[in-house]
């Protein structure tokens, strides 16, 4: 029983209400802990500490708040193994992918920490004799954020980070599936000095709680990771307070491997990307858009590294990968696969459920498939590869960007004149040449187009969470 897992003005503590959610272990879908939830008037005093807690926090020095922030990084860092087995155990991923994330999470601590040192302003040179013109970033004020399960820890140390660094106060919502590993975060925060009501984390029904605090008028920014429906519902809300927000959304990221291309470079990267986090990853490949020239021997590559993974419980050492995390997404692949070859598709490999306990799913390869498959139009997120060979860099660079989505994109050539074209051309948010290169702390992350706005992570980061007011001021 996770009987008190909301932390509301400093204090943890549990519902006001008797309402909890189940937290299952995907790989034996059993339930392994019960969540207290929160009702309205837990929001109503996280809202009033959030308040308290910005008023606090902004009067800080940027050097004060940075010292707290990166005291927590180091708590992250000595609690690592712990956040990563919680992980593994609610949400399912292979250890060393759970080790990663968790280690990667003090990164993010780190960098905004330091970032919030440097939220310049500047001067401008006045048109006006004797005048003084400065334009001075402060705090937008208490942020709402809500973010997904599927990677519980780096997906809040990110909205976390960049808020308290801005001298924003918080009040997150993490996913209710996978809590654990969020309650450890936030714990780091408060024992690292964070003033009470600084960071106020919830756990409730997710459109009830993003429902009241988006409307609430203290709260000033909205901050969401998960799906393009789900992101176009709040952000339409927060419009309507005019409220800013920042939107990471769904991708359905183009793989393409021009004919010039080291195919089997392609290829092992290509396996390792699509199937790490069994493909519940939003800048996962998704749509792979193979040059003809090189297809089959891309194709039967891939079908071999797809093959050769070891699916297992996330904890066990060799597994390569887990179950899915829930069950929503052990329907939504299998109903992608028959959708997929009724549209024409062939059934590489994969394309079912493994036994009957937990959500594990094989990985997944469906060749020449038809752009009409649902696949090639709906986010699959999940452990399913659609390969279509394409006639030139033309074609790839078309169809890539036939969608409304617009998040990553992964290309591969040994020309120096494709890459720049691909570089320039490929509508996305972050566009990956010949390696893996995104997600660090100090590159931006975000998408364009449905997949949303904002970065998080890199320069740009900090930007959401401010405002920029001009003074201009002439001597009595
Ligand atoms: P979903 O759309 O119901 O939920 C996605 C996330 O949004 C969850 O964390 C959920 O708690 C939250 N959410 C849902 N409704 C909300 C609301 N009204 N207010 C606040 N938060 C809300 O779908 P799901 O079945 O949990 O996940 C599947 C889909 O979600 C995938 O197809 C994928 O597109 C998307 N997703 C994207 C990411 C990402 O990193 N961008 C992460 C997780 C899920």
């Amino acid at each position: 029983m996770l009987s008190k897992p909301l932390l509301i003005d400093g204090t943890w503590r549990a519902g006001s209400g008797s309402r909890t959610a189940a937290v299952k272990n995907p790989a034996t879908g059993q339930i392994i802990a019960e969540l207290s939830i929160c009702e309205r008037a837990d929001l109503d005093d996280a809202l009033a500490a959030a308040q308290k807690g910005f008023e606090i926090w902004r009067k800080m020095t940027a050097l004060e708040r940075c010292r707290i922030m990166l005291r927590a990084a180091g708590l992250v860092r000595e609690r690592a193994e712990t956040i990563a087995q919680h992980m593994v155990r609610e949400q399912g991923k292979p250890l060393a992918e759970a080790r990663g994330e968790a280690n990667a999470a003090p990164e993010h601590i780190e960098w905004h920490a330091e970032e919030g040192r440097r939220a310049y302003g500047r001067v401008i040179p006045a048109r006006i004799p004797g005048a003084r013109q400065i334009v001075i970033k402060e705090p937008v004020g208490p942020v709402a954020a809500f973010s997904p399960w599927n990677f519980p820890i780096n997906q809040l140390v990110r909205k976390i980070s960049a808020a308290l660094a801005a001298g924003c106060s918080i009040i997150a919502k993490p996913p209710e599936e996978t809590p654990s590993a969020c309650i450890e975060l936030a714990k780091a925060f408060q024992e690292a000095g964070v003033p009470n009501g600084v960071i106020n984390i919830v756990f409730g029904v997710p459109a009830e709680v993003s429902d009241y605090l988006i409307a609430s008028p203290i709260i000033r920014k909205i901050t969401f990771t998960g799906s393009v429906p789900v992101g176009k519902s709040l952000a339409a809300q927060a419009a309507s307070h005019m409220k800013r927000s920042t939107m990471e959304l769904g991708g359905h990221a183009p793989y393409i491997v021009a004919a010039d291309a080291d195919v089997a470079s392609a290829i092992k990267l290509g396996v390792m990307l699509k199937y790490r986090n069994a493909g519940q990853v939003c800048a996962s490949p998704t749509r792979f858009y193979i040059e003809d020239s090189v297809y089959d021997s891309f194709r039967d590559g891939f079908i071999s590294g797809a093959k050769a993974l070891k699916v297992g419980d996330g904890l066990a050492a060799a597994t390569q990968m887990g179950p899915l995390a829930n069950s929503r997404r052990l329907d939504a692949m299998e109903s992608f696969v028959e959708d997929a070859v009724a549209a024409g598709a062939k059934l590489e490999c994969g394309g079912r459920r493994i036994g009957n306990a937990g959500f594990f799913f094989e990985p997944t390869v469906l060749s020449d498939v038809p752009e009409t498959a649902r696949i090639m139009n709906d986010e699959p997120f999940g452990p399913v590869a659609a390969l279509v060979r394409v006639g030139s860099v033309d074609e790839a660079i078309e169809r890539s960007n036939r969608l409304p989505f617009g998040l990553a994109a992964f290309a591969f050539t040994r020309s120096l004149a494709t890459a720049d074209r691909f570089a320039i051309e490929l509508e996305a948010g972050m566009v990956s040449i010949n390696h893996f290169g995104i997600a660090a702390a100090e590159t931006p992350f975000g998408g364009i187009k449905e997949s949303g706005y904002g970065s998080e992570g890199g320069a740009e980061s900090l930007d959401a969470y401010l405002t920029v007011k001009f003074v201009s001021h002439i001597g009595a």
